[in-house]
């Protein structure tokens, strides 16, 4: 081994989290920084792609049918149902000219949202086009036509009674008004319980579950925490922003990508470097700090590892695996086996379809809304709970501006959240899959026709690989190894969300915590900042009351 190279610090891989870390490093502190990503391409999970006659491209690498497949696991996805066969949908061209996404990737609150406001400090930008318009398809019945709805800014739910619709919106605005120190005394009780305890009318807990599967890509409320949900509920209050009038983004072309590739030009504008096709091998501590990271060799025949020093390293391999690097001697039993056992992942799966044309104002929806589809499945299916979706025409957004394809060309997404061990079950997958289409065939009349392709996409650890409720998320600055840092949607104490948006933020905590800045104050308004720290017995705020009246989907 050799020793080449040092710098200030290094980042173990190029997500949102690695590079939006990286970025702020380099530029607000001066830093001389490394990230190394294993990938040949940056983004992590927030992989996107560009199609180019009968190839596609991402982050600048050109890929055939089977360097696609082969791309996925980069993003935690795999490939299942494909129609016609994934080799075929290349061969003929079909994704010439369209952006898509490995995953689903609808960012929250698009021009609102932390990731937008991370950019802006960084002098970078991105067009985010945001949905406008919420539809709600009810369907009892396999093999039974299904009813649309398009929900009206201020109007009634018209699929609910009057009483269900009253006791959604007073659970609605009463949640709406939640704070912080609400969101964290209620981050260890499940969401489940605490949404039974309201005794609320079946038609407002089976609608607040299915916003709550949306915005938190947990497929239970029973493994939610509530304190995660409350937040969402609580900007959706102060920013008045909700799905009707708009809160849901996507990205123009080259697609979410875009957003880690934007902080890449920050780290080497300021003088940092990322290096591609660079796995970490192995942190290196020695008396219980950190001194660097040992990657493989150029010299890839006679294997030959090289060393790179840093005394601050900051990993954002999501928290089950990090102890594929970081040697397990240097910290508790007990916590590594919490992270390694017990943390499971939230799993989306996605179907992307390719049509000829417009399908939602067919069923009667405004063609820029977000869709709901909840109790896809039933109880007795097997699935952990009854499985919703929630489904969108990104082509769609902005009212028709987003350019994610060509002129006239649609695509539809459906998203639905399972857990990992049900997506990691083909019998699950296809029979949500099949659920979909069947969903689909009896919504949208010329759904078949118009259907050029489809591409699913299972995600067994999309969202992240979650702690179990009562479980602290790994603190972003590790208690056990000088000079460790973690930054990721899954990590910080005070942190709360997830996706993209979670990720942005434990990025500027994770800075934080490593230079004694304040960027979280900076950058995010109130709303988007960390939970406070809180006594364990704190009391509860009284749920009871009823707050002033807002819309708060
Ligand atoms: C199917 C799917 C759908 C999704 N839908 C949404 C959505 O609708 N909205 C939303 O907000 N979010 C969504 N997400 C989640 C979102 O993509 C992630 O939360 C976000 O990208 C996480 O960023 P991160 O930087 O924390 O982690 P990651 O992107 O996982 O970054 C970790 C990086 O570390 C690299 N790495 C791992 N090991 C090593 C090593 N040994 N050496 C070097 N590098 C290494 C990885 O390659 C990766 O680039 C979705 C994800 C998927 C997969």
């Amino acid at each position: 081994m050799s020793a080449l190279q040092k710098f200030d610090a290094i980042v173990i891989g190029a997500g949102v989290a690695g590079l939006g870390a990286a970025a702020l490093l380099a530029k607000d502190h001066g830093k001389k920084v490394l990230v190394l990503e294993r990938a040949p391409f940056v983004g992590g999970r927030t992989l996107s792609y560009v199609g180019k006659g009968n190839k596609v491209t991402a982050d600048g690498i050109e890929m055939d049918a089977r360097a696609f497949r082969k791309s996925l696991p980069y993003a935690h996805c795999y490939l299942a149902k494909c129609d016609p066969p994934i080799e075929v949908i290349f061969d003929k061209g079909l994704l010439d000219g369209r952006t898509f996404e490995a995953g689903g990737h609808g960012l929250f609150w698009g021009n609102k949202g932390r990731v937008d406001f991370l950019m802006k400090h960084l002098g970078v930008s991105h067009k985010l086009p945001l949905n406008r318009g919420l539809g709600f398809v009810k369907w009892t019945e396999e093999g039974q036509p299904t009813t649309q709805y398009q929900v009206g800014k201020g109007q009634p739910y018209k699929w609910m009674s009057d009483e269900g619709y009253a006791s959604t919106m007073e659970q609605l605005t009463s949640m709406a008004t939640s704070t912080f120190d609400d969101m964290a005394k209620l981050m260890r009780t499940p969401l489940q319980g605490w949404l039974e305890q309201r005794n609320m009318h079946p038609e407002a807990y089976a609608y607040i579950k299915v916003l709550a599967a949306s915005q938190t890509a947990q497929a239970e409320p029973a493994l939610t925490p509530t304190g995660d949900f409350l937040g969402y509920m609580s900007i959706a209050g102060q920013i008045r922003m909700n799905l009707v009038s708009g809160s849901v983004a996507t990205a123009d072309t080259p697609g979410c990508i875009a957003i880690p590739q934007q902080f890449e030009k920050v780290v080497l504008a300021h003088g940092g470097e990322v290096w591609r096709d660079t796995p970490v091998k192995e942190v290196l501590i020695e008396d219980g700090r950190v001194v660097g990271v040992r990657i493989k060799g150029e010299d890839n025949d006679y294997e030959v590892d090289r060393v790179i020093l840093a005394d601050k390293v900051i990993c954002t391999i999501p928290p089950k695996y990090m102890f594929k690097v970081l040697p397990r001697k240097w910290f508790p039993t007990d916590w590594v086996a919490t992270l390694e056992q017990k943390f499971w992942g939230a799993g989306l799966l996605t179907g992307w379809y390719g049509m000829k044309r417009a399908q939602f104002p067919d069923a009667g929806i405004d063609e820029g809304s977000f869709v709901y589809m909840p109790g896809i499945t039933k109880p007795e299916e097997g699935f952990i709970g009854v499985v919703d979706m929630v489904m969108c025409d990104f082509t769609a957004f902005a009212d028709g501006e987003a350019k994610r394809g060509k002129p006239g060309q649609r695509d539809y997404y459906f998203s639905t959240a399972l857990t990992d061990e049900e997506m990691r079950n083909p019998k699950k997958v296809n029979r949500v899959i099949e659920l979909c289409e069947a969903w689909a065939k009896r919504t949208f009349p010329n759904w078949e026709q118009d259907k050029e392709f489809c591409i699913w996409t299972p995600g067994p650890e999309a969202y992240g690989l979650w702690r179990p409720v009562g479980v602290d998320r790994p603190d972003v600055k590790s208690p056990w190894v000088e000079g460790l840092y973690f930054a990721g949607d899954q990590y910080g104490r005070r942190l709360w969300g997830g996706g993209v948006d979670g990720a942005s933020l434990s990025a500027v905590m994770c800075v934080d915590k490593m230079m004694g800045s304040n960027f979280e104050e900076q950058i995010m308004p109130a709303y988007h900042r960390g939970i406070p720290e809180i006594d364990e017995g704190a009391d509860l705020r009284d749920w009871g009351r009823t707050a002033p009246a807002t819309q708060g989907d």
